[in-house]
C-alpha cells in the first residue's frame, strides 16, 4: 500500500490502530459496500492529509478518525455519515475537490462534505460568529447529519484543545458554550452537552471547575457506599418484576453541581444529590409505561417519596423526544436522592438524541414534535431581514425550553416554549394573526397579551385591522419567531416615518452638489447608524441634524469630512487619566506587549483583580475592556465577536490596587454585624473599603462591600477571613 511511504513507520501504526478501533465502534449495520467505502474515504483522506500535523503533533488524519468515532460511538450514526466525517476536513484543507467526492462516494456524501466545509470556510472571514451559526442551523435543513457531524468534530476540538493558546480557547469555549451546547441539548444530545459544559468551564472558570473535581475524586468512596446501601433493598423486588435491568448511579456534571453551589448559595458538601440514581429496563414497548410505573412502586415503597418531584416524561415527553420517569425520594442517612425510571430504548434516545429517533421511529408517541421544531427553524432562517446577532438570540433563547402544550378553539394542540405568552400563540398561528392581536381570551376569559401559557389552556385570539406590533411587544414574547416578526414590522414603520428624513437628506445633498449613492453610506457610518433605513429615521425624528452636513467639504462629486472629526482609533494611545489604572505601572500585557500602549480599563461586571484569569475585549466604542475569563458577559462576548478578543496577562509585581466586589450573606444579630465586618477587613486585615452597603430581611443580611486589594491572593484571603466571622453563611465575589 502507498501509505508506507507517506507517514513514519511509528505514525502509521497509531493511524492504523485508531481507525481499527472506530471501525470497531460502530453499532450501526454495516453491509459490503459501506465497509468499502469507509476503508476508501480513510484511504483517500489519510492521503489527502499526509503532510499536516495537528497544534499538538500529532498527524492530522488522526482527528477526522477521531470525529468518526464520535459520531460512530456517541451519536449512533451510520456508514454514510462516517464516510463524510473521515473526509470532512479534505476539501477545505487539501487538494481533493467536491468533484473528486462525489465521483467516489456520490451525491449525498457530497452534499454532507459541502455543507461541513462551508461552515469552516466563515471562520476565516472575520464575520461575527452569528452569522455563522445561522449557516449551522441552514444546514441542519438541509441534511441533519451536517449539524450532528459538526457537533462531533466541535467535541474532539474542545477535548484537545489545551494545545491550543489561551485567547483561542476562550473564543473556542465562549462559542460552544453559546451555540453548541444549548444544540445539543435540542438535539437530545445530553451526554455531550454535558460534556461541552464541562469542557468550557474548565477554560472559562478552571478554579472553580479543579475544586470541585477534586472534591468529587475526594469524595467517591464514600459516595458508592452510600449508593450501595440504597439499591440493596431494591434489587430483590426488582428481580420479581421478571425484566433484565441495570442500575447506575454516576456523579452529576462538574457544571451541574457549580451551578446549584452558585445559585443556592450553599457549599460542596451540603449538595446530597450529587449523583443520580438510574434504573434501566429492557422491556418490549408495549410493557414500557407500565412496567416503569410498576418500577416507581418498588422504590417509593422502600424509600418515601416527596410528591411534589415526580416528573412524569413517559406520558408527555419533552419537546426533543426524551423519555424517563424522574422522582426523588428519602434514602438512608434522610438524603435525598434524585430516581430515573427509563427502558433502553429511552435511555438510547436520552444519550444519543434524536438519531436514535429515527431507529425507532414507528413508536415514538410524538414523532412530529422534533419536526415542529425544525420548521420553526427554517422558518426563521428564512425570515428575510432577520439580523444575524438578533437571530442568533432569538434562538439561543428557544433552544433550552422544553414546551407548554395548548389548545386552538378548534381543539389542536400546539407546543410552544415554557413561558410563551398569549401573543406568542398569535404569531405562531399566522404572522397576520400575530400583526392584528388585539385581545385574548383564555378559558374564555379575557387576559393580557402578555398572559404566560399554562399546560391545558385553550386560546382564543381576537384580532383588529388597525392593531399593529409596537416596541412594547417585544418584551412580551419568547419565541423567535414572534419577535423576529415583530422586528420585521417594525422596521418596515421605521422606514415609513424615515422617508422624510431622506427627502430632507436629498435636498440637502442637492444643494451642496453632490450624488447621493455616491454619499449616503458614507454618512451612515459618520452618524454611527447601521443602516440608511436607521440614518432616514434618525434625520426625520430631529436625533440627527443636518446642519453638520453643511462642514463637510466638496471635492468633486464626493463630501469629504471636516479635519477635525478623526474616527476614534482604539489601538495604540496612550491611555488618558483614570484613577484605578496607572499607564506606568504596566501591569498588564495584552497580545504579549506592554499594556501601556492600549487604552484599556478594567470591565465594571466582572472587576478583575490582579491574578485572576483574563482576556482583553476591544469594544466599539471605550476601547479594550479587560474581563475575567469567568464572566457571564465573556461567553456572549466570545460567542458573538471571536475576532475582537485579545489575550491578555498579568505582568508579575506591581502594587496597584484593584477593586473587587463581594456579597456577604449571614444572620441579623443586631447593630454589631457592619462594625465586625468592617473592623475585620479595615484593621485586622488592613484593606481599605470602598463602600460598603446592608440589607436586611427576616432576621438575615446580604452585604455588599467593595474593597481594595493588590491581588486575587489578597482577596481570596479577605474572603477566608470574612467567612470566618460569627454569624457570616457565606461570600462570594460577583461574577
Ligand atoms: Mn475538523
Amino acid at each position: 500500500m502507498q501509505e508506507a511511504t507517506l507517514y513514519s513507520a511509528e505514525n502509521l501504526v497509531i493511524i492504523k490502530k485508531a481507525y481499527r478501533k472506530m471501525v470497531k465502534s460502530v453499532k450501526a449495520e454495516l453491509d459490503k459496500t459501506d465497509k468499502k467505502n469507509i476503508k476508501l474515504a480513510f484511504e483517500v483522506a489519510s492521503k489527502a492529509h499526509s503532510k499536516q500535523y495537528r497544534k499538538s503533533g500529532e498527524p492530522y488524519i488522526l482527528h477526522p478518525i477521531a470525529v468518526a468515532q464520535i459520531c460512530a460511538e456517541e451519536i449512533g450514526l451510520g456508514a454514510t455519515a462516517i464516510v463524510s466525517a473521515l473526509l470532512h476536513d479534505v476539501v477545505e484543507d487539501t487538494e481533493v475537490t467536491l468533484g473528486e467526492i462525489e465521483e467516489k462516494f456520490g451525491t449525498s456524501v457530497c452534499k454532507i462534505v459541502d455543507g461541513l466545509t462551508k461552515l469552516d470556510n466563515l471562520y476565516a472571514t472575520i464575520s461575527p460568529q452569528a452569522e455563522n451559526f445561522k449557516k449551522v442551523l441552514s444546514s441542519l435543513a438541509t441534511d441533519v447529519r451536517i449539524v450532528l457531524i459538526k457537533m462531533a468534530d466541535r467535541l474532539h476540538n474542545m477535548r484537545t484543545i489545551s494545545s491550543m493558546p489561551p485567547h483561542k480557547q476562550l473564543k473556542i469555549a465562549g462559542e460552544t458554550s453559546h451555540v453548541y451546547s444549548p444544540l445539543a441539548h435540542r438535539l437530545g444530545l445530553y451526554n455531550i452537552k454535558s460534556e461541552f459544559q464541562d469542557l468550557c468551564m474548565k477554560i472559562m472558570d478552571p478554579d472553580t471547575f479543579f475544586d470541585i473535581a477534586q472534591k468529587l475524586q475526594e469524595t467517591k468512596d464514600s459516595r458508592n457506599n452510600y449508593i450501595e446501601e440504597f439499591i440493596n433493598p431494591l434489587t430483590s423486588r426488582l428481580d420479581l418484576v421478571g425484566f433484565p435491568y441495570r442500575i447506575t448511579g454516576r456523579p452529576k456534571s462538574i457544571y451541574s453541581i457549580a451551578n446549584k453551589i452558585q445559585n443556592k448559595g450553599v457549599e460542596f458538601e451540603e449538595i446530597y444529590d450529587l449523583f443520580a440514581i438510574r434504573i434501566i429496563l429492557d422491556v418490549p414497548v408495549k410493557k414500557e409505561k407500565q412496567v416503569c410505573w410498576q418500577v416507581y412502586s418498588i422504590v417509593t415503597d422502600v424509600h418515601k417519596p416527596i410528591p411534589e418531584r415526580l416528573k412524569d416524561w413517559i406520558t408527555t415527553p419533552k419537546a426533543n423526544g426524551y423519555e424517563s420517569l424522574h422522582t426523588t425520594v428519602i434514602g438512608p442517612l434522610g438524603r435525598f436522592v434524585e430516581v430515573q425510571v427509563r427502558t433502553e430504548r429511552m435511555d438510547e434516545i436520552a444519550e444519543r438524541g434524536f438519531a436514535a429517533h429515527w431507529k425507532y421511529k414507528t413508536n415514538t408517541p410524538q414523532p412530529n414534535v422534533f419536526d415542529d421544531w425544525l420548521n420553526s427553524v427554517r422558518e426563521l432562517i428564512e425570515s428575510p431581514d432577520s439580523d444575524a446577532i438578533e437571530f442568533l438570540d432569538d434562538f439561543s433563547a428557544n433552544l433550552f425550553s422544553e414546551g407548554v402544550h395548548v389548545f386552538t378553539p378548534q381543539g389542536d394542540m400546539m407546543v410552544l416554549p415554557n413561558d410563551a405568552t398569549g401573543l406568542d400563540f398569535a404569531f405562531s398561528i399566522h404572522s397576520d394573526v400575530g400583526y392584528h392581536c388585539k385581545s385574548i381570551k383564555v378559558n374564555n376569559k379575557l387576559e393580557p397579551l402578555n398572559y404566560k401559557l399554562q399546560n391545558g389552556d385553550q386560546i382564543q385570539i381576537i384580532t383588529d385591522r388597525n392593531q399593529k406590533p409596537n416596541k412594547a411587544w417585544l418584551k412580551m414574547v419568547v419565541t423567535g419567531k414572534a419577535r423576529s416578526k415583530i422586528r420585521s414590522s417594525m422596521k418596515e414603520e421605521k422606514k415609513k416615518a424615515g422617508e422624510v428624513g431622506k427627502e430632507a437628506l436629498m435636498r440637502k445633498l442637492r444643494s451642496k452638489k453632490v450624488s447621493f449613492e455616491e454619499n449616503v453610506d458614507m454618512l451612515v457610518k459618520h452618524f454611527e447608524q447601521n443602516s440608511r433605513v436607521e440614518l432616514y429615521y434618525e434625520i426625520s425624528v430631529g436625533n440627527i441634524n443636518l446642519k453638520e452636513i453643511g462642514k463637510f467639504k466638496v471635492e468633486g462629486n464626493k463630501l469629504v469630512k471636516p479635519p477635525k472629526e478623526v474616527i476614534p482609533q482604539v489601538t495604540r494611545r496612550v491611555s488618558k487619566k483614570d484613577p484605578t489604572h496607572d499607564p506606568h505601572a504596566a501591569r498588564l500585557k495584552i497580545e504579549g506587549e506592554v499594556a501601556s500602549q492600549y487604552e484599556y480599563s478594567l470591565a465594571k461586571c466582572c472587576s478583575p483583580v490582579q491574578g485572576d484569569d483574563v482576556f482583553g475585549y476591544l469594544t466599539a466604542t471605550t476601547g479594550l475592556k479587560i474581563h475575567r475569563t469567568n464572566c457571564p458577559n465573556a461567553t456572549r462576548l466570545a460567542a458573538r465577536y471571536g475576532y475582537r478578543i485579545m489575550k491578555a496577562q498579568w505582568e508579575s509585581t506591581s502594587n496597584t490596587d484593584f477593586i473587587a466586589e463581594l456579597v456577604i450573606t449571614g444572620i441579623d444579630d443586631g447593630p454589631g454585624v457592619i462594625e465586625r465586618l468592617t473592623h475585620n477587613i479595615s484593621s485586622d486585615q488592613g484593606l481599605n473599603i470602598r463602600s460598603f452597603s446592608i440589607d436586611g430581611l427576616e432576621g438575615k443580611f446580604e452585604g455588599r462591600m467593595k474593597l481594595f486589594v493588590t491581588d486575587k491572593d489578597q482577596l481570596n484571603l479577605a474572603i477566608a477571613a470574612l467567612k470566618k466571622l460569627s454569624g457570616v453563611i457565606n461570600v462570594t465575589r460577583i461574577k
